[in-house]
């Protein structure tokens, strides 16, 4: 069997770790020149040499939001040491020596960017258009699985906001953000209240005269901020130098800092791959990640708030079960089906299609449903755990959280130091 995988950052790695055992013919294809995907640091944002947009939306002062202890892989654990909020280039290292210690670069061809994916016609095979960027040529190979792996990190989303096309300050999505210092001595409103717009609102305080953060959550958000952060409403509408706010205050402001997140996008993938991204639900899948359409075809690293790495790692343990031929996929009908429930569920529990893919305080569920549906190794329970005792802390105390200093002692157990 022949597998493509889409993208060598940590979910690529991932894949690429489990379908080197010999048993698969694999190709890893990377646009930029580097490893680790999103956690590599770029200061230039918009386009790059080749013409395309930079991937990463990686910050220079950027600490992870979570401990270590749960960022590793299930195989791979990240080094000890002092701290367990590391640093982006603590973690961007961490992913290169998984990378070397099982031999992944050889299989990784870095600068060539996917232009096109579809269905081969006549057999149940995968064409994929790919550019050799340094060359400028462009090479056409085929496949018998897909591994999409491309992030879901790097087509920001932005709201239409009434009057914002006549607003004389700065406007700027937090993909191209990277240095709190261009926000020395301004008023910013920070748009969303998401990890990013959390972290963001903390990390330019330092330097902004004021920082304004609004969302639309039913209440305040009770965590400790800086001074200089306030909360406020959604906004209800921009004149050329003030923001007017749903509670009808009104703020002069320097800069729009729109933290409103990304969509996902797979701008390689033909019509005919069967993959639709409506109001950023990605659909139709199994198990937000096997296309029902065609299930050689998969999107790994689609849930958020989860223990990204191991996810990945179990998301690929999972598809291989099938794509081996050990288990068989349930009837298009079946899976179909399993979708629309888990839709209809997520709607009873107030969260429409744009937080489909949202995991959170139940991941676990997620993971145990992958591990005993293809009967392989669970996570151990414990990295869920701790995952939710650090977002607990998050929103207790913003400024300190990443203070904290943890260590798991077993599949079930952590301890704080
Ligand atoms: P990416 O890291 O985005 O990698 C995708 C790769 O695919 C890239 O290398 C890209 O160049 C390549 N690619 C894309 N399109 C193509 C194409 N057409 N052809 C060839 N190659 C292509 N997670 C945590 O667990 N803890 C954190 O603290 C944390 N902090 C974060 C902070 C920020 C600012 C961001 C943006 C994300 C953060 N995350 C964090 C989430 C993070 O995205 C995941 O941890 C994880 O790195 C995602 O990996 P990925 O491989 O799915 O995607």
């Amino acid at each position: 069997m022949k597998i493509a995988v889409i993208g060598a950052g940590s979910a690529g790695l991932a894949a690429l770790r489990h379908c080197t055992s010999g048993t698969y013919e694999i190709v890893c294809y990377e646009k930029t020149d580097q490893t680790g995907g999103t956690w590599v640091y770029r200061e230039e944002t918009g386009l790059d040499r080749y013409g395309l947009r930079i991937h990463t939306s990686m910050y220079k002062n950027l600490r992870t939001n979570l401990p270590k202890e749960v960022m590793g892989y299930p195989d791979y654990l990240v080094p000890d040491s002092p701290d367990s909020y590391l640093t982006r280039t603590q973690i961007l290292e961490f992913l290169n020596s998984y990378c070397d210690h099982f031999n992944l670069r050889q299989y990784i061809r870095f600068l060539h960017n996917v232009e096109l994916v579809e269905p081969s016609k006549g057999d149940r095979k995968w064409t994929i258009k790919v550019r050799n960027l340094k060359e400028n040529t462009i090479i056409t190979e085929s496949f018998d699985a897909v591994m999409v792996c491309n992030g879901h990190y790097f087509e920001p989303s932005v709201p239409n906001l009434k009057g914002q096309e006549t607003f004389q300050g700065q406007q700027l999505h937090s993909h191209d953000y990277r240095v709190p210092d261009i926000f020395t001595d301004k008023i910013v409103v920070v748009l969303g209240a998401g990890p990013s717009g959390m972290d963001l609102a903390l990390e330019i305080s330092g330097k902004a005269k004021r920082v304004i953060l609004s969302h639309h959550l039913k209440d305040p958000i009770g965590t400790i901020f800086p001074e200089n952060v306030v909360q406020k409403p959604d906004i209800k509408e921009v004149t050329e130098h003030d923001v007017v706010f749903e509670d009808g205050s009104k703020e002069p402001v320097d800069v729009l800092f729109y933290c409103t997140g990304y969509k996902y996008s797979f701008p390689f993938l033909s019509e005919q791959c069967g993959i639709r991204v409506d109001s950023n639900m990605v659909t139709p899948l199994w198990k937000h990640l096997v296309s029902i359409e065609n299930p050689t075809l998969a999107l790994v690293g689609l849930p958020f708030y989860v223990c990204a790495f191991s996810m990945f790692d179990l998301q690929v343990r999972f598809l291989l079960q099938y794509w081996s031929g050990k288990k068989d996929f349930p009837s298009k009908a079946n899976m179909l089906k399993e979708e629309a429930e888990e839709l209809e569920n997520r709607k009873k529990e107030g969260l429409g299609k744009k937080h489909f893919h949202l995991m959170g305080f139940k991941q676990a569920h997620y993971y145990d449903d992958l591990a005993n549906t293809a009967g392989i190794t669970p996570l151990p329970p414990v990295l869920t755990k701790l995952h939710n005792e650090s977002s607990t802390r998050f929103l207790d105390d913003l400024v300190h959280y990443r203070e904290s200093r943890y260590r798991i002692i077993d599949d079930y157990n952590f301890i704080q130091l």
